[in-house]
């Protein structure tokens, strides 16, 4: 490699880039490639990892070869070169055999500065026997995490390069990546043998943002309301699946959230015209797979919110680091509950052992991360092997923190633990000696024998792995890169055990299970319920219990059949003042909305003008229509007068849960007729009996119904009847 103009870097820079001076090591690492020296740059997204191969490929003779995963991306890439007058080509499958011959041809004239390719590319031989014969002057390999396994982005094609570079020829090379576990980091150097390249790692830092985890629990809800909080703001919403890109989507655009869905299986004009939306701000949320965002450089993300949880921290840290580039405060959500993970783990257990085992750890370090009460970015840095001194006060663990507890004699047997295992052993084993586990594992070790053996009996066993994981992000101890999960003792840790000092450590979170209904069907409107109880507006609420007491006299119902009270505290909290709205309250369906509605709706309307009230829209949440298979089915199966065991074995579930799905649809107000299955079990006498009680009774509780009429009628039969009631008199 020869350099062939004398020209200073920062010249080029301004010169190609109208860029007036470098960011960070650039320069450094410009220099460090020029002088023919390996280079090995770990930085941050976005931090200008691109200008430190593009602009020596300008200052130097000959063509660089640029190693890139993404196909998709190279185009792209290639034209904002070409834009700045830098003659730059890729060569990969999508280009014809013209087009082939015509990028060869100005690599040949020496024209080509930049040669993009895809690591398949590379490995066709006579593409390998043209490179050769051309005056190459560096090799840079992008997304160099690729080639490691224990990275979140493993790409078998990576692991072949070093030997295709060496048939090249004798190149210097300049290796990047965003993310880079130490483990990762040391994966890369073996197999490049980049033992003597230069290292240069740019701070992860990024304190512009906001790291925040919230339990899964009611996360539409929650998902509306962040969102409408970040009202004229745009943002990205990582879900898991393309079902639940879509399905999610679907439902914030119905609550009025200008979103759009982005991932692999959409047509591709589609999801080049949704990106474009985003990009040019005619969307607010895109809602993606972690298909979306490599390459995506827009400045103004405000928020990203993992609806589920990934899969790992890289990866994590990869899409989050898109809210924020232009450094202004950005918000990162992540809704957590360890139903994902068990899920996440089960979607691996068709891979190989080893690949699977990986994916496992990789898992694990999320869950660890989320329960953890220690700060975020302390710990996320901490994982990309960055030792932060303080916490950065600003993510939620900072903001309110959990209680602390006295620790010093857990710290002494955890890391005697470590001691007398020799070293040689993770958090999990190791937990398991301190709270003295028959484990096969622990036997076969005779770590039974040991002094430290059932030592911390008393202590939780997650609260030991807890107490190891803090150890290790306060740097008492590290892990052995070598060996996945292996801890070791640093010279504090024996500084500890000689010199015992108070440590204040802190309890982990403690996260409720989500249900799968919870977040996927609707919105559990009990649940939304409660939010609304705390709120609601008290005199409204008197106005419009009087109101259906009126009502009712003069239509002679008991009052609980015009509207529930539930609904009613609704309708005092979201002041529904059209019947399309009343039907979004709990309780009101079609009928009961066209039957009562009119008066409480200009009541409310009054209400509202009189008292001068804005209308809470964030706190409007509307269901998709609901969509539940079960209540399709069983609606139809009702209109077609089957019999309800049978569609209760029909579901493949008990006949219990299925009367419960009737009540619950009847209870949100849709009208069911169950006179021929009623008429089959009960008698006309009897039927009248249980109507008569509904019609006097001050409540429809099923417990007084059972109370009041259990010694003549089953429980089944009241409920029953309910049913046949409401669905008479009130939907
Ligand atoms: P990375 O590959 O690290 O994610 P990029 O190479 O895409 O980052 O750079 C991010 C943005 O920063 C690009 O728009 C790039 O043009 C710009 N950039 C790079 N170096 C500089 C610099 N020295 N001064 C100003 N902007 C720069
Ligand atoms: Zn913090």
């Amino acid at each position: 490699m020869s350099s062939t103009t004398t020209r200073n870097p920062l010249e080029v820079l301004k010169e190609n880039f109208g860029y007036t001076a470098f960011r960070g090591n650039q320069e450094k690492i410009i220099q460090n490639l020029l002088a023919g020296n390996d280079t090995f740059v770990i930085m941050p997204t976005g931090a200008g990892k691109s200008m430190c191969y593009q602009l020596p490929a300008i200052m130097l003779e000959g063509t660089a070869i640029v190693i890139s995963p993404l196909i998709a991306l190279m185009k792209n890439q290639v034209d904002q070169l070409r834009a700045r007058n830098i003659n730059a080509h890729f060569l990969n499958s999508t280009l014809t055999k013209g087009e082939i011959k015509k990028v060869k041809a100005d690599v040949v004239a020496g024209k080509t500065k930049l040669l993009y390719v895809a690591p398949e590319t590379l490995t066709k031989a006579e593409k390998i026997a043209f490179l050769k014969s051309v005056n190459i002057s560096f090799i840079a390999i992008d997304e160099v995490h690729c080639i490691s396994e224990w990275g979140h982005d493993f790409r078998p094609e990576y692991r072949k390069i070093k030997t295709i570079v060496k048939e090249i020829g004798d190149l210097p090379v300049i290796a990047l990546t965003a993310t880079a576990t130490p483990k990762v980091r040391l994966d890369i150097i073996k197999n490049l043998h980049m033992e003597e390249a230069t290292l240069f790692k740019g701070s992860f830092l990024r304190d512009n943002l906001y790291y925040e985890l919230r339990p899964k629990i009611n996360s539409k809800l929650q998902l509306v309301q962040f969102i409408k909080q970040h009202k004229g703001e745009c943002g990205i919403v990582y879900c898991l699946s393309r079902k639940k890109v879509e399905n999610l989507a679907e439902f914030l655009r119905v609550n009025d959230i200008n979103a759009l869905p982005y991932h692999a299986g959409l047509d591709s004009h589609v999801r080049e015209n949704n990106q474009d939306n985003f990009l040019n701000e005619d969307a607010d949320v895109i809602v993606a797979t972690i298909a979306f965002g490599m390459g995506i450089d827009k400045p103004d993300v405000r928020y990203v919110v993992h609806y589920d949880a990934p899969k790992s921290l890289e990866g994590y840290y990869q899409e989050t680091g898109r809210a924020g580039r232009d450094s202004k405060q950005s918000h990162c959500l992540m809704f957590y509950s360890y139903t994902d993970i068990v899920k996440l783990d089960k979607f691996n257990k068709d891979k190989a052992v080893a690949e699977r085992e990986n994916a496992h750890h990789l898992l694990e370090e999320v869950s660890g991360y989320a329960e953890s009460a220690t700060c975020r970015t302390r710990q996320l840095l901490h994982y990309f092997g960055e030792h932060v001194e303080k916490d950065c006060g600003n993510c939620d663990n900072c903001k309110s923190p959990k209680e602390t507890y006295e620790a010093q004699n857990e710290i002494s047997l955890a890391l005697q633990a470590v001691l007398e295992t020799g070293e040689k052993f993770d958090i999990k084993h190791l937990s398991e000696v301190l709270k003295g586990s028959k484990a096969a594992h622990i036997i076969s070790n005779s770590h039974n024998k040991l002094p430290i053996y059932g030592k911390g009996k008393k202590t939780d066993l997650q609260q030991w792995v807890s107490i190891l994981r803090q150890l290790h992000i306060l740097e008492f101890l590290d892990k052995d890169i070598e060996h996945y999960g292996v801890m070791k003792m640093n010279p504090i840790a024996y500084e500890f055990l000689k010199n015992p000092h108070s440590v204040l450590l802190t309890k982990d979170h403690e996260y409720p299970e989500a249900n799968e209904s919870d977040e996927i069907e609707s919105i559990d409107h009990h649940k939304q319920h409660e939010i609304y109880h705390k709120s609601y507006d008290k005199a409204l609420f008197e106005l419009l219990k009087k109101l259906r007491k009126e009502v009712a006299k003069q239509k002679e119902l008991p009052p609980y059949v015009i509207f529930q009270e539930d609904s009613l505290e609704e309708m005092a909290t979201t002041f529904p003042c059209t019947t399309e709205h009343l039907t979004h309250i709990m309780g009101v369906g079609q009928g009961k909305a066209r039957k009562f509605g009119q008066q409480f709706i200009a009541l409310i309307k009054k209400y509202v003008e009189e008292n001068d009230i804005e209308i809470p829209s964030d706190m409007f949440v509307k269901t998709q229509a609901n969509k539940s298979k079960n209540k399709i089915h069983i609606i139809q199966q009702i209109d077609n007068q089957v019999v309800l065991e049978e569609i209760a074995d029909n579901l493949h579930i008990p006949y219990e849960k299925l009367v419960e799905e009737i009540e619950h649809i009847s209870h949100s107000g849709t009208k069911l007729n169950l006179n021929y299955y009623i008429d089959s079990i009960l008698d006309d006498d009897k039927q009248d009996d249980i109507f008569d009680y509904f019609m006097e009774a001050e409540t429809d509780d099923i417990d007084e119904a059972i109370e009041e009429l259990g010694d003549d009628y089953s429980e089944d039969e009241i409920r029953l009847m309910r049913i046949k009631f409401m669905s008479e008199v009130a939907n």
